[in-house]
C-alpha cells in the first residue's frame, strides 16, 4: 500500500524487443514504436508463405499509424508550435511550455522513443527550462532533439541554420 492508502500499481514488466520487433506493455508487437513493415511482418504477414506475403512498405492511410507516420505528424506538430512561439515568451508562457513538453515526453505513444527522449531531455545541456525564454532559443533546441533522433536512426542530420525557413518562412518558389 503506498502512503494514501492506494494500492501500489504493478509495474508493467516490458521485453523491449523480440526478433527485432518493439513489443508494447501487452507483450503484443507495439504499432506505434515499429514501421509497419515490421510490425505487419510480427504480426499478419507471418500467417502466409513468403512468396505470397505481401507486406505494404509504408502504413495504409486508413490504418493506425506507424513510427514513421506518428513520428512525421508529430514533429510537424512541435515544430509549428515552436514556430508560433513568441518572441520573447512570458513567464507563464515558458512554463506552460515547460510542461507541455514533459508531458509530451512522458505520453508520446511510442513508449520506446519516449524513454529516450526523455533520457535526451535529462541531460543537464538539454534542459527544456534553458531554452523556453524564446522562439528563437525554443526551435533551436527542438532542431537539436530532433537531429538526436535522426542521428540515432542513421539519417543526416538537419542543418539548424534553415530552421526558420523549413518551418517559418518557407523555401522559394
Ligand atoms: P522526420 O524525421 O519525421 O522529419 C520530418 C521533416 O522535418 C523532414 O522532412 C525535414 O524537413 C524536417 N526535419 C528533419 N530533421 C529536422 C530537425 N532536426 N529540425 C527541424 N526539422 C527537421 N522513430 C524511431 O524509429 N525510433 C525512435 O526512437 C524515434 N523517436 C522519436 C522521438 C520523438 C520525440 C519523435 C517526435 C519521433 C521519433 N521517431 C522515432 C520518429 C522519427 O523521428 C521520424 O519521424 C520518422 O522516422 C519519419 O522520418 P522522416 O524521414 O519522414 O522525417
Amino acid at each position: 500500500l503506498q502512503s494514501n492508502g492506494e494500492q501500489k500499481p504493478t509495474p508493467t514488466p516490458i521485453t523491449k524487443k523480440q526478433k527485432g520487433v518493439i513489443l508494447g506493455p501487452d507483450g503484443k508487437p507495439c504499432r506505434s514504436c515499429n514501421s509497419f513493415r515490421d510490425f505487419f511482418g510480427a504480426t499478419k504477414g507471418v500467417t502466409a508463405a513468403p512468396a505470397e506475403r505481401f507486406v505494404p512498405q509504408n502504413s495504409p492511410p486508413e490504418c493506425p499509424p506507424d513510427v514513421e507516420q506518428l513520428g512525421r505528424s508529430s514533429w510537424t506538430l512541435l515544430h509549428t508550435i515552436a514556430a508560433t512561439y513568441p518572441a520573447e515568451a512570458t513567464p507563464t508562457q515558458q512554463e506552460e511550455m515547460k510542461t507541455f513538453m514533459r508531458i509530451f515526453a512522458k505520453i508520446y505513444p511510442c513508449w520506446s522513443c519516449a524513454e529516450d527522449f526523455r533520457a535526451w531531455m535529462s541531460k543537464p545541456e538539454n534542459d527544456v527550462s534553458k531554452y523556453v525564454q524564446g522562439q528563437k532559443t525554443f526551435g533551436k533546441w527542438l532542431c537539436d532533439a530532433h537531429n538526436d533522433v535522426n542521428v540515432k536512426l542513421g539519417k543526416k542530420p538537419f542543418d539548424c541554420s534553415k530552421w526558420e525557413e523549413r518551418w517559418i518562412t518557407g523555401g522559394e518558389g
